[in-house]
């Protein structure tokens, strides 16, 4: 089988050895229930607490502040009906236009049953009108929920400024940090937020599982009413092995930040430098200097994303486009479109998302790969004939 060149981690990672290792013995010898009152159950109760306290320490939180969910989808629900319902007489909820559809999605639920909802809009490079985001608080906003980072752009917001200017409101404030986890610092003592999601699956732990932070007096009510697990704030028999996995993912991902993250920045820039050295028309979307380290929009004018994904493939390199391929239309992505790509340009956006377990070797065949698969589509591309004999 060809070799897989795998530069989409932003869609999801490898499950890191270290991390099933960790989680193995928990689907065969160690099944006891943690809320057992035998050893047996005790002794997986252990490991929860010491994965608590592991993932704590990746966001600086008190290990009582971690609830384990299903996954960032269920982090981001729960945390936006919690303070909806803990706060029954404010109707208006802010959020942003490029938030993931766990966010947006729901926000867009929320317009349509009873709540004024304000998508806060981004510039060209991709960074949030703070303007407007603080123009729009109001008495009865019982939310602001703003991603720390952009998973399609990468673009990072000022969580620190923000939290502060809407907690200083008494507004509660959430952010979805699922992109930002194990790539930046994510520290919710200095920023001061209320809540925060990760998902276990960007973070080289399984699917299927995912954190909510709740600050310490918080107001909150549980999405998942049932049993007495996480102190009562999400029922349900704990998912024991993949909370193991994402302890011991949340461990490396905190070694990780100190070391093997600026390896990965200079393989990202090595990647866009080297496609654009070789590519004409074709650019970086967004700020290129406020953004995650591993991750690059690239938009190549005047080709199909889609097609650029299937020729790539065939020499094993998997990323992702920029569009979203609806009822047999290809619509560029919220988040380009909020940005204002030109739609020559966003058709053509490919988002190359790297991690630690990219080498050299594989970014150096992508960028040897890129140009003559770009040069073949355009050949076949009316609009870039066209474009060149209006030049
Ligand atoms: N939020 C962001 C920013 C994401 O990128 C994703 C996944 O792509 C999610 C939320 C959803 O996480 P999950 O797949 O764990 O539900």
């Amino acid at each position: 089988m060809m070799d897989t060149i795998y530069v989409d981690n932003n869609a999801t990672t490898m499950v890191a050895p270290q991390v099933l290792d960790e989680m193995l013995p928990y689907f065969s010898e160690m099944y006891g229930n943690p809320s057992s009152m035998h050893k047996f159950g005790g002794e997986v109760g252990y490991k929860i607490k010491e994965a608590r306290s592991k993932i704590a320490a990746l966001i600086g939180a008190d290990p009582d502040e971690i609830i384990f969910t299903s996954c960032g989808t269920e982090s981001d629900s729960t945390a936006i009906h919690a303070a909806v319902q803990s706060n029954p007489e404010k109707k208006h909820i802010i959020t942003t236009r490029v938030e993931h559809p766990a966010v947006k999605n729901l926000g867009e639920f929320f317009s349509k049953n009873g709540y004024r909802v304000t998508f806060v809009p981004v510039d060209r490079k991709g960074n949030l009108d703070l303007d407007y985001l603080y123009d729009n608080l109001t008495d009865n906003t019982a939310i602001v929920s703003i991603m720390w980072a952009n998973n399609e752009s990468g673009i990072i917001f000022p969580i620190q400024e923000i939290s502060m200017a809407v907690r200083e409101r008494g507004i509660v404030f959430h952010t979805d940090a699922v992109q930002a986890a194990g790539k930046i610092p994510v520290d919710v003592m200095k920023t001061g937020v209320d809540m925060l999601s990760l998902s276990g699956h960007k973070i080289h732990a399984p699917k299927g599982i995912g954190v909510l932070y709740v600050h310490k007096g918080t107001k909150f009510s549980p999405f998942l009413i049932g049993g007495h697990q996480e102190r009562g704030r999400r029922g349900g028999t704990e998912n024991v092995a993949s909370i193991i996995g994402i302890g011991k993912a949340g461990e490396l991902a905190a070694d990780h930040l100190k070391t093997e993250i600026v390896r990965v920045a200079r393989l990202r820039d090595r990647l866009e430098n080297g496609i654009l050295q070789r590519v004409t028309n074709a650019f970086v979307n967004g700020d290129k200097e406020n953004r995650l380290p591993n991750t690059t929009s690239i938009a190549f004018e005047y080709v199909e994303g889609e097609a650029i994904l299937l020729l790539m493939d065939e020499f094993g390199i998997c990323a992702s486009s920029g569009s979203a391929c609806t009822s047999g239309s290809l619509e560029p992505s919220h988040v380009l479109r909020a940005m204002g790509v030109p739609f020559t340009a966003a058709h053509g956006s490919i988002r190359f998302s790297l991690s630690v377990y990219n080498t050299q070797e594989e970014i150096d065949f992508i960028v040897e790969k890129i140009p003559p698969v770009i040069e073949r589509l355009r050949e076949m591309s009316p609009f870039w004939h066209e474009a060149q004999s209006n030049q």
